[in-house]
Protein backbone atom coordinates (compact mmCIF):
# COMPACT_ATOMS: atom_id res chain seq x y z
CA UNK A 1 0.00 0.00 0.00
CA UNK A 2 0.93 3.21 -0.77
CA UNK A 3 0.78 6.67 0.56
CA UNK A 4 -0.10 9.76 -1.52
CA UNK A 5 3.52 11.22 -2.05
CA UNK A 6 4.51 7.38 -2.98
CA UNK A 7 2.72 7.49 -6.68
CA UNK A 8 5.83 6.51 -9.07
CA UNK A 9 5.13 8.49 -12.48
CA UNK A 10 6.51 7.86 -16.23
CA UNK A 11 4.65 10.26 -18.76
CA UNK A 12 5.16 8.76 -21.60
CA UNK A 13 2.32 10.76 -23.50
CA UNK A 14 3.61 14.33 -22.33
CA UNK A 15 6.79 13.25 -23.89
CA UNK A 16 5.27 13.38 -27.20
CA UNK A 17 5.79 16.82 -26.87
CA UNK A 18 3.58 19.93 -27.67
CA UNK A 19 2.05 19.08 -31.36
CA UNK A 20 -0.05 16.08 -29.15
CA UNK A 21 -1.08 18.49 -26.50
CA UNK A 22 -0.36 21.64 -24.01
CA UNK A 23 1.19 21.96 -20.61
CA UNK A 24 -1.64 23.96 -18.88
CA UNK A 25 -1.88 23.89 -14.62
CA UNK A 26 -5.16 23.25 -13.12
CA UNK A 27 -7.35 25.64 -11.66
CA UNK A 28 -8.09 25.39 -8.40
CA UNK A 29 -11.62 24.66 -6.97
CA UNK A 30 -12.93 26.82 -3.70
CA UNK A 31 -13.23 24.77 -0.17
CA UNK A 32 -12.51 21.23 -1.96
CA UNK A 33 -13.81 18.67 -0.13
CA UNK A 34 -14.11 14.78 -0.56
CA UNK A 35 -17.79 13.35 -2.25
CA UNK A 36 -16.77 9.95 -2.98
CA UNK A 37 -13.44 7.97 -3.66
CA UNK A 38 -13.46 4.01 -4.73
CA UNK A 39 -12.18 1.73 -2.96
CA UNK A 40 -11.20 -0.50 -5.71
CA UNK A 41 -9.78 1.98 -8.22
CA UNK A 42 -7.56 3.35 -5.17
CA UNK A 43 -6.13 -0.52 -5.47
CA UNK A 44 -5.28 0.17 -9.16
CA UNK A 45 -2.78 2.68 -8.15
CA UNK A 46 -2.00 0.88 -4.87
CA UNK A 47 -3.31 3.77 -2.90
CA UNK A 48 -3.95 2.86 1.10
CA UNK A 49 -7.91 3.67 1.00
CA UNK A 50 -7.80 5.62 4.30
CA UNK A 51 -5.67 8.43 1.91
CA UNK A 52 -9.16 9.19 0.62
CA UNK A 53 -10.00 11.06 4.18
CA UNK A 54 -6.94 13.43 3.99
CA UNK A 55 -7.22 16.59 3.21
CA UNK A 56 -4.31 16.57 1.05
CA UNK A 57 -6.32 13.93 -0.79
CA UNK A 58 -9.10 16.23 -1.75
CA UNK A 59 -6.21 19.09 -2.37
CA UNK A 60 -4.58 16.85 -5.16
CA UNK A 61 -8.13 16.38 -6.92
CA UNK A 62 -8.78 19.53 -6.96
CA UNK A 63 -5.67 21.82 -8.54
CA UNK A 64 -4.69 22.84 -5.53
CA UNK A 65 -1.52 20.59 -5.34
CA UNK A 66 0.20 19.27 -7.90
CA UNK A 67 3.05 16.48 -7.15
CA UNK A 68 6.61 17.25 -8.42
CA UNK A 69 6.63 14.15 -11.14
CA UNK A 70 3.08 14.75 -12.76
CA UNK A 71 3.13 17.42 -16.11
CA UNK A 72 0.05 18.20 -16.46
CA UNK A 73 -1.30 17.89 -20.43
CA UNK A 74 -4.41 19.18 -22.53
CA UNK A 75 -4.54 16.84 -25.45
CA UNK A 76 -5.31 17.69 -28.75
CA UNK A 77 -7.42 15.92 -30.79
CA UNK A 78 -10.86 16.75 -32.81
CA UNK A 79 -13.62 14.23 -34.12
CA UNK A 80 -16.93 13.37 -35.79
CA UNK A 81 -19.83 15.08 -33.99
CA UNK A 82 -23.38 13.83 -34.27
CA UNK A 83 -21.84 12.90 -38.00
CA UNK A 84 -19.98 16.05 -39.02
CA UNK A 85 -16.68 16.46 -38.70
CA UNK A 86 -15.09 19.27 -35.95
CA UNK A 87 -11.66 20.03 -36.86
CA UNK A 88 -10.35 21.38 -33.68
CA UNK A 89 -11.58 19.96 -30.34
CA UNK A 90 -9.26 18.62 -27.43
CA UNK A 91 -9.56 18.73 -23.71
CA UNK A 92 -11.38 21.77 -22.78
CA UNK A 93 -11.66 21.26 -19.56
CA UNK A 94 -9.83 18.17 -18.16
CA UNK A 95 -6.32 17.63 -18.04
CA UNK A 96 -4.18 14.37 -18.31
CA UNK A 97 -2.20 15.07 -14.84
CA UNK A 98 0.49 12.19 -15.80
CA UNK A 99 0.89 7.99 -16.18
CA UNK A 100 0.96 6.48 -13.07
CA UNK A 101 2.27 2.91 -12.84
CA UNK A 102 1.48 0.53 -9.97
CA UNK A 103 3.51 -2.70 -8.61
CA UNK A 104 1.87 -5.16 -11.38
CA UNK A 105 3.51 -2.42 -13.91
CA UNK A 106 0.13 -1.46 -15.25
CA UNK A 107 0.32 2.30 -16.37
CA UNK A 108 -2.70 4.62 -15.31
CA UNK A 109 -3.41 7.61 -16.67
CA UNK A 110 -4.35 9.99 -14.10
CA UNK A 111 -7.24 12.67 -16.37
CA UNK A 112 -8.88 15.86 -13.87
CA UNK A 113 -12.22 16.37 -15.42
CA UNK A 114 -13.49 20.06 -14.70
CA UNK A 115 -9.69 21.23 -14.02
CA UNK A 116 -10.03 24.79 -15.68
CA UNK A 117 -9.75 26.21 -18.91
CA UNK A 118 -7.26 25.13 -21.37
CA UNK A 119 -6.39 26.65 -25.11
CA UNK A 120 -9.20 23.96 -26.47
CA UNK A 121 -12.02 25.38 -24.37
CA UNK A 122 -13.56 27.16 -27.25
CA UNK A 123 -16.65 28.67 -25.85
CA UNK A 124 -16.68 26.73 -22.12
CA UNK A 125 -15.76 27.84 -19.22
CA UNK A 126 -13.72 24.59 -18.29
CA UNK A 127 -15.50 23.60 -15.59
CA UNK A 128 -17.59 20.24 -14.67
CA UNK A 129 -20.60 20.57 -12.25
CA UNK A 130 -21.09 18.25 -9.11
CA UNK A 131 -24.05 16.29 -10.87
CA UNK A 132 -22.51 15.54 -13.80
CA UNK A 133 -19.54 14.74 -11.87
CA UNK A 134 -21.12 12.41 -9.74
CA UNK A 135 -22.70 10.80 -12.34
CA UNK A 136 -19.50 9.86 -14.20
CA UNK A 137 -17.92 8.56 -11.19
CA UNK A 138 -20.89 6.26 -10.70
CA UNK A 139 -20.91 4.97 -14.16
CA UNK A 140 -17.70 4.12 -14.83
CA UNK A 141 -17.36 2.02 -11.16
CA UNK A 142 -20.53 0.18 -11.95
CA UNK A 143 -19.80 -0.59 -15.89
CA UNK A 144 -16.95 -2.08 -14.57
CA UNK A 145 -18.68 -4.07 -11.88
CA UNK A 146 -21.02 -5.38 -13.85
CA UNK A 147 -17.92 -6.82 -16.32
CA UNK A 148 -18.56 -4.00 -19.36
CA UNK A 149 -14.74 -2.38 -20.23
CA UNK A 150 -14.94 1.31 -18.97
CA UNK A 151 -12.49 4.12 -17.62
CA UNK A 152 -12.33 3.59 -14.10
CA UNK A 153 -13.01 6.84 -11.28
CA UNK A 154 -10.73 7.37 -8.51
CA UNK A 155 -13.37 10.27 -6.83
CA UNK A 156 -14.95 13.28 -6.86
CA UNK A 157 -13.94 16.04 -5.02
CA UNK A 158 -16.56 19.13 -4.71
CA UNK A 159 -16.26 22.78 -4.08
CA UNK A 160 -17.88 26.09 -3.69
CA UNK A 161 -16.83 27.20 -6.47
CA UNK A 162 -20.20 28.61 -8.71
CA UNK A 163 -20.66 27.48 -12.36
CA UNK A 164 -23.40 28.45 -14.61
CA UNK A 165 -25.16 26.33 -16.74
CA UNK A 166 -29.39 26.50 -16.62
CA UNK A 167 -29.19 27.69 -13.31
CA UNK A 168 -26.21 27.90 -10.77
CA UNK A 169 -24.51 25.48 -9.83
CA UNK A 170 -21.31 24.39 -8.37
CA UNK A 171 -18.04 23.25 -9.47
CA UNK A 172 -16.40 19.29 -9.16
CA UNK A 173 -13.75 17.23 -10.20
CA UNK A 174 -13.89 13.97 -11.32
CA UNK A 175 -10.18 11.79 -11.58
CA UNK A 176 -10.55 9.68 -14.10
CA UNK A 177 -8.30 6.57 -14.70
CA UNK A 178 -7.55 4.85 -18.19
CA UNK A 179 -4.59 2.58 -19.46
CA UNK A 180 -4.97 5.82 -22.46
CA UNK A 181 -6.93 8.62 -23.39
CA UNK A 182 -5.96 8.25 -26.80
CA UNK A 183 -9.19 8.54 -28.62
CA UNK A 184 -10.45 7.87 -32.30
CA UNK A 185 -10.36 11.65 -32.89
CA UNK A 186 -6.71 11.62 -31.72
CA UNK A 187 -5.61 9.72 -35.18
CA UNK A 188 -8.40 11.89 -37.24
CA UNK A 189 -7.10 15.22 -36.40
CA UNK A 190 -3.41 14.34 -37.64
CA UNK A 191 -5.17 12.89 -40.87
CA UNK A 192 -7.27 15.64 -41.61
CA UNK A 193 -4.53 18.60 -40.66
CA UNK A 194 -2.52 16.44 -42.77
CA UNK A 195 0.52 15.90 -40.66
CA UNK A 196 1.98 12.08 -41.63
CA UNK A 197 4.57 12.46 -39.42
CA UNK A 198 2.98 13.20 -35.84
CA UNK A 199 0.45 10.49 -36.99
CA UNK A 200 2.86 7.99 -37.51
CA UNK A 201 4.18 9.14 -33.66
CA UNK A 202 0.78 8.44 -32.59
CA UNK A 203 0.30 5.52 -34.38
CA UNK A 204 3.98 3.95 -33.18
CA UNK A 205 2.92 5.24 -29.82
CA UNK A 206 0.04 3.27 -29.50
CA UNK A 207 1.18 0.76 -31.17
CA UNK A 208 3.91 0.05 -28.45
CA UNK A 209 2.22 1.01 -25.36
CA UNK A 210 -1.20 -0.41 -25.98
CA UNK A 211 -1.22 -3.34 -28.69
CA UNK A 212 2.28 -4.79 -28.38
CA UNK A 213 1.12 -8.38 -28.96
CA UNK A 214 0.52 -6.62 -32.35
CA UNK A 215 4.22 -6.30 -33.07
CA UNK A 216 4.59 -10.12 -34.06
CA UNK A 217 2.26 -9.57 -36.84
CA UNK A 218 3.14 -9.92 -40.59
CA UNK A 219 1.28 -6.37 -40.55
CA UNK A 220 1.12 -4.86 -36.99
CA UNK A 221 -1.25 -1.84 -37.66
CA UNK A 222 -3.52 -4.11 -39.48
CA UNK A 223 -3.45 -6.11 -36.49
CA UNK A 224 -3.89 -2.90 -34.11
CA UNK A 225 -7.00 -1.55 -36.05
CA UNK A 226 -8.72 -5.32 -35.93
CA UNK A 227 -8.23 -5.82 -32.33
CA UNK A 228 -9.77 -2.39 -31.95
CA UNK A 229 -12.69 -3.47 -33.85
CA UNK A 230 -12.97 -6.69 -32.38
CA UNK A 231 -12.88 -4.70 -28.56
CA UNK A 232 -15.21 -2.20 -30.04
CA UNK A 233 -17.94 -4.75 -30.86
CA UNK A 234 -17.83 -6.87 -28.08
CA UNK A 235 -18.20 -3.35 -25.71
CA UNK A 236 -20.66 -2.67 -27.50
CA UNK A 237 -22.34 -6.41 -27.07
CA UNK A 238 -22.52 -5.71 -23.74
CA UNK A 239 -24.26 -2.53 -23.83
CA UNK A 240 -26.75 -3.49 -25.99
CA UNK A 241 -27.03 -6.99 -23.70
CA UNK A 242 -27.50 -4.80 -20.24
CA UNK A 243 -29.29 -1.86 -21.47
CA UNK A 244 -26.45 0.28 -21.57
CA UNK A 245 -27.48 3.62 -23.89
CA UNK A 246 -24.37 6.01 -24.09
CA UNK A 247 -25.90 8.86 -25.23
CA UNK A 248 -23.03 10.58 -27.47
CA UNK A 249 -21.37 8.08 -29.48
CA UNK A 250 -19.14 11.13 -31.15
CA UNK A 251 -15.69 9.33 -32.39
CA UNK A 252 -13.78 12.01 -29.94
CA UNK A 253 -15.75 9.64 -27.11
CA UNK A 254 -14.56 6.63 -28.87
CA UNK A 255 -11.20 5.08 -26.77
CA UNK A 256 -8.73 3.64 -28.67
CA UNK A 257 -8.75 0.93 -26.22
CA UNK A 258 -12.44 0.38 -26.81
CA UNK A 259 -13.62 0.66 -23.73
CA UNK A 260 -16.79 3.27 -22.62
CA UNK A 261 -15.20 6.49 -22.10
CA UNK A 262 -16.34 9.97 -21.44
CA UNK A 263 -20.26 9.85 -19.87
CA UNK A 264 -22.57 12.21 -20.75
CA UNK A 265 -26.14 12.01 -20.92
CA UNK A 266 -25.78 7.79 -20.92
CA UNK A 267 -28.56 5.79 -19.15
CA UNK A 268 -29.65 2.21 -18.58
CA UNK A 269 -32.76 1.25 -19.75
CA UNK A 270 -35.40 0.67 -17.21
CA UNK A 271 -38.40 -0.20 -19.11
CA UNK A 272 -37.48 -2.40 -22.46
CA UNK A 273 -37.20 -0.01 -25.30
CA UNK A 274 -35.08 -0.44 -28.23
CA UNK A 275 -35.72 2.98 -29.58
CA UNK A 276 -34.81 5.20 -26.02
CA UNK A 277 -33.12 7.80 -26.54
CA UNK A 278 -31.32 9.17 -23.57
CA UNK A 279 -29.48 12.14 -25.25
CA UNK A 280 -32.02 15.26 -25.14
CA UNK A 281 -30.16 17.18 -27.91
CA UNK A 282 -30.01 13.82 -30.37
CA UNK A 283 -33.47 14.99 -32.05
CA UNK A 284 -33.07 12.57 -34.93
CA UNK A 285 -32.00 9.41 -32.80
CA UNK A 286 -28.56 9.15 -34.55
CA UNK A 287 -27.86 7.63 -30.75
CA UNK A 288 -30.51 5.46 -29.82
CA UNK A 289 -30.03 2.51 -27.60
CA UNK A 290 -30.68 0.22 -30.78
CA UNK A 291 -28.46 2.07 -33.55
CA UNK A 292 -25.40 1.87 -30.85
CA UNK A 293 -25.06 -1.19 -33.21
CA UNK A 294 -24.56 0.22 -36.54
CA UNK A 295 -22.78 3.53 -34.87
CA UNK A 296 -20.62 1.65 -33.68
CA UNK A 297 -19.43 0.32 -37.34
CA UNK A 298 -19.72 4.10 -38.37
CA UNK A 299 -17.22 5.24 -35.94
CA UNK A 300 -14.69 2.63 -36.67
CA UNK A 301 -15.04 2.92 -40.88
CA UNK A 302 -13.97 6.76 -39.12
CA UNK A 303 -11.03 5.83 -37.42
CA UNK A 304 -10.32 3.40 -40.72
CA UNK A 305 -10.29 6.43 -43.22
CA UNK A 306 -8.06 7.85 -40.70
CA UNK A 307 -5.46 4.94 -40.56
CA UNK A 308 -5.60 4.75 -44.82
CA UNK A 309 -1.79 6.16 -44.75
CA UNK A 310 -0.66 2.77 -42.72
CA UNK A 311 -3.16 0.26 -44.41
CA UNK A 312 -4.78 -0.23 -47.51
CA UNK A 313 -8.47 0.34 -47.91
CA UNK A 314 -8.99 -3.52 -48.72
CA UNK A 315 -7.46 -4.35 -46.10
CA UNK A 316 -9.43 -1.99 -43.88
CA UNK A 317 -12.82 -2.78 -45.45
CA UNK A 318 -12.34 -6.52 -45.23
CA UNK A 319 -11.35 -5.86 -40.68
CA UNK A 320 -14.68 -3.42 -40.53
CA UNK A 321 -16.73 -5.93 -41.98
CA UNK A 322 -15.63 -8.13 -38.82
CA UNK A 323 -17.42 -6.01 -37.23
CA UNK A 324 -21.41 -7.08 -37.07
CA UNK A 325 -20.55 -11.03 -37.00
CA UNK A 326 -18.60 -10.21 -33.55
CA UNK A 327 -20.83 -8.39 -32.36
CA UNK A 328 -23.79 -10.79 -33.12
CA UNK A 329 -21.74 -13.18 -31.78
CA UNK A 330 -20.72 -11.76 -28.13
CA UNK A 331 -24.23 -10.74 -27.89
CA UNK A 332 -25.93 -13.85 -28.65
CA UNK A 333 -23.48 -15.78 -26.05
CA UNK A 334 -24.53 -12.74 -23.37
CA UNK A 335 -28.40 -13.01 -23.94
CA UNK A 336 -28.14 -17.04 -23.90
CA UNK A 337 -26.05 -16.52 -20.03
CA UNK A 338 -28.52 -13.99 -19.46
CA UNK A 339 -31.58 -16.57 -20.32
CA UNK A 340 -29.80 -19.50 -18.56
CA UNK A 341 -28.72 -21.56 -21.46
CA UNK A 342 -25.42 -23.09 -21.41
CA UNK A 343 -25.43 -24.44 -24.99
CA UNK A 344 -26.03 -22.99 -28.65
CA UNK A 345 -28.98 -23.80 -30.77
CA UNK A 346 -29.46 -21.99 -34.51
CA UNK A 347 -33.08 -20.44 -32.60
CA UNK A 348 -31.67 -19.04 -29.80
CA UNK A 349 -31.84 -15.72 -31.98
CA UNK A 350 -34.75 -15.95 -32.64
CA UNK A 351 -35.78 -16.98 -29.02
CA UNK A 352 -34.19 -13.40 -27.41
CA UNK A 353 -35.68 -11.37 -30.35
CA UNK A 354 -38.81 -12.62 -29.94
CA UNK A 355 -38.86 -11.61 -26.07
CA UNK A 356 -37.40 -8.34 -27.05
CA UNK A 357 -40.18 -7.48 -29.17
CA UNK A 358 -42.62 -8.47 -26.38
CA UNK A 359 -41.21 -6.45 -24.10
CA UNK A 360 -41.21 -3.29 -26.47
CA UNK A 361 -44.57 -2.56 -25.88
CA UNK A 362 -45.30 -3.93 -22.45
CA UNK A 363 -42.95 -1.71 -20.14
CA UNK A 364 -41.09 -4.37 -18.91
CA UNK A 365 -38.60 -3.94 -16.37
CA UNK A 366 -35.45 -5.18 -18.51
CA UNK A 367 -33.32 -5.75 -15.76
CA UNK A 368 -35.88 -7.17 -13.59
CA UNK A 369 -36.95 -9.70 -16.01
CA UNK A 370 -34.06 -11.56 -16.09
CA UNK A 371 -33.43 -10.93 -12.50
CA UNK A 372 -36.55 -12.99 -12.07
CA UNK A 373 -36.43 -15.23 -14.82
CA UNK A 374 -33.43 -16.83 -12.91
CA UNK A 375 -35.21 -16.54 -9.12
CA UNK A 376 -36.72 -20.32 -9.91
CA UNK A 377 -37.61 -22.86 -12.35
CA UNK A 378 -38.29 -21.66 -15.80
CA UNK A 379 -41.70 -23.13 -15.54
CA UNK A 380 -42.39 -21.00 -12.39
CA UNK A 381 -40.78 -18.18 -13.17
CA UNK A 382 -42.48 -17.78 -16.44
CA UNK A 383 -45.86 -18.25 -14.71
CA UNK A 384 -45.23 -15.64 -12.57
CA UNK A 385 -43.81 -12.80 -15.11
CA UNK A 386 -46.71 -13.47 -17.16
CA UNK A 387 -48.68 -10.40 -15.73
CA UNK A 388 -45.92 -7.93 -16.67
CA UNK A 389 -47.08 -8.04 -20.13
CA UNK A 390 -49.60 -6.29 -22.38
CA UNK A 391 -49.57 -9.66 -24.54
CA UNK A 392 -49.92 -12.46 -22.28
CA UNK A 393 -50.98 -14.94 -24.98
CA UNK A 394 -47.67 -13.66 -26.77
CA UNK A 395 -46.07 -14.05 -23.99
CA UNK A 396 -47.14 -17.38 -23.08
CA UNK A 397 -46.23 -18.66 -26.27
CA UNK A 398 -42.79 -17.56 -25.74
CA UNK A 399 -42.67 -19.12 -22.44
CA UNK A 400 -43.20 -22.37 -24.07
CA UNK A 401 -40.67 -22.03 -26.32
CA UNK A 402 -38.49 -20.88 -23.54
CA UNK A 403 -38.93 -24.13 -21.57
CA UNK A 404 -38.81 -26.48 -24.37
CA UNK A 405 -35.35 -24.80 -24.82
CA UNK A 406 -34.13 -24.71 -21.30
CA UNK A 407 -35.30 -28.76 -21.15
CA UNK A 408 -33.03 -29.48 -24.29
CA UNK A 409 -30.66 -27.18 -22.30
CA UNK A 410 -27.76 -29.09 -20.02
CA UNK A 411 -29.28 -30.73 -17.17
CA UNK A 412 -29.12 -28.74 -14.03
CA UNK A 413 -30.69 -28.41 -10.98
CA UNK A 414 -32.94 -25.12 -9.95
CA UNK A 415 -30.06 -23.61 -7.25
CA UNK A 416 -27.44 -24.34 -10.15
CA UNK A 417 -29.85 -22.60 -12.82
CA UNK A 418 -30.00 -19.76 -10.06
CA UNK A 419 -26.44 -19.79 -9.40
CA UNK A 420 -25.43 -19.20 -12.80
CA UNK A 421 -28.22 -16.77 -13.47
CA UNK A 422 -27.94 -14.36 -10.76
CA UNK A 423 -24.01 -14.34 -11.83
CA UNK A 424 -24.94 -12.68 -15.26
CA UNK A 425 -28.03 -11.17 -14.19
CA UNK A 426 -27.66 -8.11 -12.12
CA UNK A 427 -30.06 -7.18 -9.06
CA UNK A 428 -28.85 -3.42 -9.20
CA UNK A 429 -27.96 -0.99 -12.02
CA UNK A 430 -27.32 2.85 -11.93
CA UNK A 431 -31.07 4.05 -12.69
CA UNK A 432 -31.22 7.28 -13.56
CA UNK A 433 -33.45 8.11 -10.76
CA UNK A 434 -31.19 6.36 -8.13
CA UNK A 435 -28.82 8.35 -9.25
CA UNK A 436 -30.89 11.67 -8.99
CA UNK A 437 -31.46 11.20 -5.73
CA UNK A 438 -27.91 10.49 -5.20
CA UNK A 439 -27.34 13.88 -6.42
CA UNK A 440 -29.88 15.98 -5.17
CA UNK A 441 -28.43 14.91 -1.60
CA UNK A 442 -25.10 15.66 -2.71
CA UNK A 443 -25.80 19.20 -3.68
CA UNK A 444 -27.24 20.04 -0.26
CA UNK A 445 -23.85 18.99 1.06
CA UNK A 446 -24.99 14.77 2.15
CA UNK A 447 -22.74 12.60 0.54
CA UNK A 448 -24.18 9.10 1.77
CA UNK A 449 -26.43 8.56 -0.53
CA UNK A 450 -23.39 9.06 -3.20
CA UNK A 451 -21.32 6.09 -1.24
CA UNK A 452 -24.16 3.83 -0.36
CA UNK A 453 -25.07 3.79 -4.12
CA UNK A 454 -21.56 3.35 -5.45
CA UNK A 455 -20.77 0.43 -2.65
CA UNK A 456 -24.59 -1.25 -4.16
CA UNK A 457 -23.61 -1.12 -7.23
CA UNK A 458 -19.76 -2.37 -6.83
CA UNK A 459 -21.27 -5.92 -6.29
CA UNK A 460 -24.52 -5.69 -8.65
CA UNK A 461 -24.92 -9.25 -9.17
CA UNK A 462 -25.00 -10.21 -5.35
CA UNK A 463 -28.00 -9.47 -3.32
CA UNK A 464 -27.31 -6.98 -0.45
CA UNK A 465 -28.88 -6.93 2.95
CA UNK A 466 -31.35 -4.26 3.95
CA UNK A 467 -30.86 -2.81 0.44
CA UNK A 468 -34.11 -3.68 -1.15
CA UNK A 469 -34.98 -0.46 -2.29
CA UNK A 470 -32.04 -0.24 -4.82
CA UNK A 471 -33.56 -3.20 -6.88
CA UNK A 472 -36.93 -1.84 -7.27
CA UNK A 473 -38.90 -0.17 -10.82
CA UNK A 474 -38.81 3.43 -10.69
CA UNK A 475 -41.13 5.50 -8.82
CA UNK A 476 -43.35 7.52 -11.43
CA UNK A 477 -41.41 10.02 -10.88
CA UNK A 478 -38.25 9.05 -12.25
CA UNK A 479 -39.22 7.12 -15.19
CA UNK A 480 -38.54 9.95 -17.46
CA UNK A 481 -36.27 12.42 -15.94
CA UNK A 482 -34.82 14.86 -18.77
CA UNK A 483 -31.39 14.17 -18.08
CA UNK A 484 -29.43 18.17 -18.94
CA UNK A 485 -26.88 17.51 -21.53
CA UNK A 486 -25.20 20.45 -20.18
CA UNK A 487 -21.91 18.79 -17.91
P1 LIG B 1 -18.07 16.26 -24.36
O1 LIG B 1 -19.42 16.53 -24.90
O2 LIG B 1 -17.98 16.38 -22.84
O3 LIG B 1 -17.48 14.99 -24.84
O4 LIG B 1 -17.13 17.44 -24.88
C1 LIG B 1 -16.91 17.75 -26.24
C2 LIG B 1 -15.84 18.81 -26.34
O5 LIG B 1 -16.24 20.00 -25.67
C3 LIG B 1 -14.51 18.40 -25.70
O6 LIG B 1 -13.49 19.00 -26.47
C4 LIG B 1 -14.60 19.01 -24.34
O7 LIG B 1 -13.35 19.25 -23.76
C5 LIG B 1 -15.34 20.30 -24.62
N1 LIG B 1 -16.10 20.78 -23.46
C6 LIG B 1 -17.24 20.27 -22.94
N2 LIG B 1 -17.66 20.97 -21.90
C7 LIG B 1 -16.78 21.99 -21.72
C8 LIG B 1 -16.65 23.07 -20.81
N3 LIG B 1 -17.54 23.28 -19.84
N4 LIG B 1 -15.60 23.89 -20.95
C9 LIG B 1 -14.70 23.71 -21.93
N5 LIG B 1 -14.76 22.73 -22.83
C10 LIG B 1 -15.78 21.86 -22.73
MG1 LIG C 1 -15.85 14.09 -24.91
Amino acid sequence: MKALDELTFDNRFARLGDAFSTHVLPEPLDEPRLVVASNAAMALLDLDPAVAETPVFAELFSGHKLWAEAEPRAMIYSGHQFGGYTPQLGDGRGLLLGEVYNEAGEHWDLHLKGAGMTPYSRMGDGRAVLRSSIREFLASEALHALGIPSSRALCVIGSSTPVWREKQERGAMVLRLAPSHIRFGHFEYFYYTKKPEQQAELAEHVLNLHYPECREQPEPYLAMFREIVERNAEMIAKWQAYGFCHGVMNTDNMSILGITFDFGPFAFLDDFDAHFICNHSDHEGRYSFSNQVPIGQWNLSALAQALTPFISVDALKESLGLYLPLYQAHYLDLMRRRLGLTTAEDDDQQLVERLLKLMQNSGVDYTLFFRRLGDESAALAAARLRDDFVDMAGFDAWAEQYKERVARDADSSEEQRRERMHAVNPLYILRNYLAQNAITAAESGDYSEVRRLHEVLSRPFEEQAGMEQYAQRPPDWGKHLEISCSS
